[in-house]
């Protein structure tokens, strides 16, 4: 892509675009495409796991295609904001965590002086971030797939036209669209978000200081994450949730309260079935009022910094929809059928901007079964097989269906379940919190569900998913060779005491 654009400007204009932030980002500079119009097979709007992995699939694919993003750098909310520069935060406040607390002691290392330089923590997630996102420049430019800047708005069913900042636009006219706009976070009505004291997982991923007090409001997956990098950096950490349960949408019951234990024993105070009702900010003092759920007991808390993680909404802003007639859903999703089409059938959507899990692997395989669907290929997701991951330390994953879930079905069901405790890796890495959880169909031993708290969690848990998508029984899995001394050997021993009723070590 970059090579055409500078095969048609003069060579100071060249000079200009190299210095350019759109030129480093690798996504075509407004002033270079004044008024420019292009053909395409497929233009996808949006540049997230979702738009990104699409336009690679479609292109791969032999379709000529373009990917329109707004952002000055490719990735979505998942490379610049989401998981990418979350997770680099909890590796490395976990590796200091490790050496500030009695846990190097523990293992007979001994450090001195154990210091937390902030400055390079982040930039360390930004070093991470700007990789990952100029990667996705090479990935367009050796697939072919050229990249637009601009805010995309489709303005019919085979025309998307760019808008850029200066007024001009770029015209795509295509046989197909593809939305993947992604998501934004929802806000707290009342509670004004500044991204410096009071912030949303966006400002969280950059604040300047470690602050003393901070509350997250909503204790699922995102404000957990977050209110653990800061609570191991050093904050006093209160999470206030409206349920009475932590981890979102879809964890067990037993592993949730599993897991609150475990992150109270780490610091983390929580303060469950509690409603915000309002936060306002005096000087550098945050006073938040919550509410009792159960008896209507009021509290003022405070905290220097707050965190409002209460969900992302999906992002249509603009777009164009109301105008073609495609009309979004209660909760502001695109709907679609089962081969991603709206109601106009060559315009498709995929991603956070429709039903299902907000999740960045969900996204991506959206994208790549849709663009194979326009292909002509079949369309198909089992969507109880895509896994949910926390990233906290233990790690906290699933897939399939809860016991909460397999008793509201009626399902019959049998349980293994196996601790890290009896687990020799974890012991050897002196990192036994937490269980496999296991639960198999009582007549076909057909794997129904798996919960993992624990060292690897995130991991383990594709062996899990990869069983559910062939359909696997847990005999199948626990008749599957498991090197040793490994976390996974969890995952097997579980398995075998959901169908035989025992396992080994335990
Ligand atoms: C702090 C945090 C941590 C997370 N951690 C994880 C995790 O560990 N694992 C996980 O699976 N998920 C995680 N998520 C969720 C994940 O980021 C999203 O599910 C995922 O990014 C959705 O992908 P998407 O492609 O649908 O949309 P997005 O990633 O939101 O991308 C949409 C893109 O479209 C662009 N866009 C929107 N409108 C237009 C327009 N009109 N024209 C041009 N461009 C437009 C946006 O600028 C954006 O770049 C996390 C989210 C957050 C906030």
């Amino acid at each position: 892509m970059q090579a055409s654009i500078l095969s048609r400007i003069s060579t100071v204009a060249k000079a200009r675009l190299a210095q350019s932030p759109a030129a480093t980002s690798g996504l075509a500079s407004v002033s270079q495409h004044r008024h420019a119009s292009h053909e395409a097979d497929l233009v996808v709007i949006g540049s997230g796991p979702g738009g990104y992995v699409a336009a690679i699939k479609a292109a791969q694919l032999g379709m000529k295609t373009v990917c329109v993003e707004k952002n000055s750098t490719y990735g979505g909310t998942c490379l610049n904001v989401g998981c990418i520069p979350s997770k680099a935060l909890l590796n490395n406040s976990h590796y200091y965590h490790m050496a500030k607390s009695k846990d190097f002691l523990e293992r007979g290392i001994e450090v001195d002086n154990v210091k937390l330089n902030l400055e390079k923590l982040m930039g360390a997630k930004d070093k991470a971030v700007t990789a990952l996102t100029g990667g996705i420049v090479h990935l367009f430019k050796n697939n072919k797939v050229l990249g637009l800047r601009g805010h995309g708005k489709i303005t019919s069913p085979n025309e998307v036209t760019v808008l850029q900042e200066d007024g001009t636009n770029d015209i795509v006219k295509a046989k197909n669209i593809l939305i993947a706009t992604g998501s934004e976070v929802t806000p707290f009505p009342g509670i004004e978000i500044d991204e410096d004291v009071i912030v949303s997982s966006t400002g969280a991923l950059k604040l300047k200081k470690v602050p003393e007090k901070m509350i997250v409001i909503g204790a699922g997956v995102i404000g957990l994450e977050l209110g653990s990098v800061w609570s191991r950096l050093g904050a006093q950490v209160i999470a206030v949730e409206f349920l009475n349960s932590i981890g979102g949408v879809g964890i067990d019951e037993e592993i949730s309260k599993n897991f609150q234990r475990i992150l109270t024993k780490q610091g983390i105070k929580f303060k469950l079935s509690t409603k915000v009702v309002s936060a306002s900010k005096e000087g550098e003092k945050i006073t938040v009022s919550v509410e009792s759920v159960k008896d209507g007991k009021k509290e003022d808390l405070d905290c220097d910094t707050l965190l409002v993680c209460v969900g992302r909404r999906p992002y249509t802003n603009n777009l164009g929809l109301e105008e073609l007639g495609i009309e979004k859903d209660a909760k502001g999703r695109i709907p679609v059928n089962s081969r991603f089409q709206t109601v106009i059938p060559n315009i498709h959507a995929i991603g956070d901007c429709i039903h299902g899990p907000m999740l960045a692997h969900k996204a991506e395989d959206e994208g790549i079964v849709c663009v194979e669907g326009i292909a002509g290929g079949p369309v198909h997701i089992d969507y109880n097989c895509v896994p949910s991951v926390v990233y906290t330390h233990p790690e906290v994953a699933w897939v399939g269906k809860t016991e909460e879930d397999l008793k509201a079905e009626g399902v019959e069901y049998a349980v293994g379940k196996f601790p890290f405790a009896a687990n020799s890796r974890a012991k050897c890495n002196n990192d036994t919190d937490g269980l496999v959880k296991i639960l198999g169909d009582k007549d076909t031993d057909r794997l129904l569900g798996a919960h993992i708290i624990g060292p690897g969690a995130g991991e383990i848990i594709n062996e899990a998913a990869l069983a559910m998508e062939y359909g696997a029984s847990c005999e199948d899995v626990a008749r599957v060779c498991h090197a040793h001394p490994t976390c996974s050997e969890a995952f097997r021993e579980a398995n075998l005491a959901a169908y035989f009723g025992k396992p080994i070590n335990f």
